[in-house]
């Protein structure tokens, strides 16, 4: 049986992206995003994230750099979810079919991990997420200010207004909407 995912972009939806992120160190989880992982793992989703990480092109972290920083991210989330793989884009100026809003990462990891992309989702928090998501044909949650393209807007289904990103209740929406559309 082919697999269903989710797809999160990294800055801004599972951490803080005020600053750059350049050190494992730098990079720090929004509140309640390990549990939401948790809960999306539990329900069977393979868990993946899609990043691009145009610095690397433009010379201010290396791919080592971002190896470290993904190590810890994984590290810190043992005993929550299995990350299966965290894909990145090193370009920026020079077009890529992997860099977002493209979505040659997400057809990548649907491939190789058989992923069925019509019952996945991609969650991110710019417009090009969500473009990518609708181009690899998977249906999409937008973070922060609402995309009228996307399925769910976390602003309408945001329960806690102490946390700056409310993925807990991103993931339940999923959930629900899923189980929905398996009773219909
Ligand atoms: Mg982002």
């Amino acid at each position: 049986m082919r697999h269903k995912g989710i797809f999160f972009d990294r800055d801004g939806v599972i951490n803080d992206n005020k600053r750059p992120v350049n050190k494992p160190k730098d990079l720090i989880l929004y509140e309640g995003v390990k549990e939401a992982l948790k809960k999306a793992y539990e329900a069977g989703y393979d868990l993946f994230i899609v990043t691009n990480q145009g610095g690397i092109e433009l010379g201010h972290i290396t791919h080592e750099d971002l190896k470290n920083i993904h190590d810890s991210l994984k590290e810190e989330l043992v005993g929550y979810c299995n990350i299966r793989e965290i894909a990145y884009c090193p370009d920026f100026k020079k077009f890529s079919h992997r860099r977002k809003p493209e979505p040659g990462m997400l057809l990548e990891l649907a491939e190789k991990y058989d992923i069925d992309l019509g019952l996945s989702w991609m969650v991110g928090d710019m417009e090009t997420d969500i473009t990518a998501g609708i181009r690899a044909g998977c249906r999409t949650v937008k973070i922060g200010k609402p995309d009228e393209r996307a399925d769910i807007n976390e602003m309408n289904v945001k329960k806690s207004t102490s946390v700056k990103v409310d993925l807990k209740a991103v993931v339940e929406e999923i959930i629900k909407n899923d189980s929905q559309g398996f009773l219909n």
